[in-house]
């Protein structure tokens, strides 16, 4: 499903992924760990194009993210084509990003998606808050239309950010429970989060970066539980 290969990113001088690959199957879910600066969100956003890669290719489903190849040469796809390919791809914020001024409902709507508003809002157990506003949800429920609002567009692919680290620790567990059944019902998902539970428990793959490099990945019981690592180790014994 997704192709990562050979991605440097650099800001200015300082490098930020450093020759990061990694392949992704359909329906699965990979959980992406790793201190504050290693790259974690920069990688993300290489994957949808929301930044450009300095070197490497990122591919969904075979196709090519951000560029159109010609033989050994790769060309800039036209904006009104990389919103494309972003369309089909989920994202979702740690900040959750609704329009205040806009409904539970009509944020989902605002996607224009071929899916049902009010069945999303179902689905992430919201459908008697169609009609609240953001500032009428707690952050949890807000995070939840947020998850709704990204499959709108039913996407092959989600992206998650932290989704609940901006959240009390109180309302995280309804917001997992939803990626839960995301997971269950075959969604591909690349989780950059803190929560082990939910790694332990959900992915396939667990990825460690540490500056901008991936240093270990493989099945949750072997990063997590038998780290073969220092770096690994060491994060891990300040998370866990
Ligand atoms: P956190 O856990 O704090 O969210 P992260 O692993 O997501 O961290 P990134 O946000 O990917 O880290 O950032 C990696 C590095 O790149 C950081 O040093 C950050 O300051 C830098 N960086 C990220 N975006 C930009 C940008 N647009 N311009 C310049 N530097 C940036
Ligand atoms: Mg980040």
């Amino acid at each position: 499903m997704i192709e990562i290969r050979g991605v440097h990113k650099s800001f200015g001088s300082l490098a930020v992924l450093r020759d990061v690959s990694l392949s992704v199957p359909a329906g699965s879910v990979t959980v992406i760990l790793g201190p504050s600066g290693s790259g974690k969100s920069t990688l993300l956003r290489c994957i949808n194009h929301l930044e450009k890669v300095d070197r490497g290719t990122v591919r969904v489903d075979g196709e090519l993210i951000g560029y159109r190849q010609d033989g050994d040469k790769l060309h800039e796809l036209p904006e009104r084509l990389v919103l494309k390919q972003r369309a089909g791809i989920g994202f979702v914020f740690q900040t959750f990003n609704l329009f205040p001024h806009m409904t539970a409902l009509e944020n989902v709507n605002e996607a224009r998606g071929p899916r049902d508003a009010l069945q999303l809002l179902d689905r992430v157990g919201l459908a008697g808050k169609a009609h609240a506003y953001p500032r009428q949800l707690s952050g949890g429920q807000q995070q939840r239309v947020a998850i709704a609002r990204a499959l709108a567009l039913d996407p092959k692919l989600v992206l998650f950010d932290e989704p609940t680290s901006a959240l009390d620790p109180e309302l995280v567990g309804e917001v997992l429970d939803v990626m839960r059944d995301l997971a269950r019902a075959g969604t591909t998902m690349v989780v950059v989060t803190h929560e082990i539970g939910f790694a332990r428990e959900v992915a396939d793959t667990v990825v460690f970066l540490d500056g901008g490099r991936i240093v270990e990945q493989g099945p949750p019981a072997e990063v997590l539980d038998n780290p073969q690592h220092e770096r690994t180790r060491a994060f891990l014994s300040k998370v866990l």
